[in-house]
C-alpha cells in the first residue's frame, strides 16, 4: 500500500527499526547522515536502498525541511556507496519514490540505486 507522503514521520517503519539495528540489514555503508543496504528484493543485479539518518518521510520532507549538512552528506552518500559498487563507468539509475503516485511503501526517504546491468527504459509506458 502507497503511503501518504505529508504524514508525520512514524517511527515505527521498517527502517527506522533497520536504522536502530532492531531488525537486520544486509548493510553496505554508514556515515554520520546515512546508511545503506541491499533491498531484500532486488529488481536489478545492484539494488541498493540508501536513507539519510534522520526522521524525513520522503524527498519532499527531506528537501523542504533537511539541513544543508544533512543534505548534503546524504547526496553525498548515495554517490560513495555508487562508487562503492563499482557502478559509475558502466552507469546507474537512481529512483526516489514519493506518495502513491510514486509507489512509496515505506515512509522513511530512501534512494534506490539500480545498476549491474542495462536497466531499460525511464519508466512504464503505457
Ligand atoms: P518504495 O516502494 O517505498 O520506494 O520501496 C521500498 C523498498 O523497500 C522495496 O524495494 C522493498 O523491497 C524494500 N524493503 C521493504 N522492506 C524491507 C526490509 O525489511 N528490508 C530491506 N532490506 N528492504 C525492504
Amino acid at each position: 500500500m502507497p503511503i501518504d507522503p505529508t504524514l508525520p514521520y512514524d517511527d515505527a517503519n521498517i527502517f527506522a527499526k533497520i536504522l536502530r539495528g532492531e531488525i537486520p540489514s544486509a548493510k553496505v555503508y554508514e556515515d554520520d547522515w546515512a546508511f545503506a543496504f541491499e533491498d531484500i528484493n532486488p529488481q536489478a543485479e545492484v539494488h541498493t536502498l540508501v536513507v539519510p539518518k534522520g526522521r524525513y518521510v520522503s524527498w519532499d520532507d527531506f528537501s523542504a525541511k533537511a539541513s544543508d549538512a544533512e543534505i548534503g552528506g546524504f547526496i553525498r552518500a548515495v554517490g560513495e556507496v555508487a562508487r562503492m559498487k563499482g557502478l559509475v563507468e558502466p552507469g546507474y539509475r537512481l529512483m526516489a519514490n514519493i506518495g502513491a503516485h510514486g509507489g512509496q511503501e515505506v515512509p522513511h526517504l530512501h534512494v534506490h540505486i539500480f545498476g549491474g546491468e542495462p536497466l531499460g527504459p525511464m519508466i512504464w509506458k503505457r
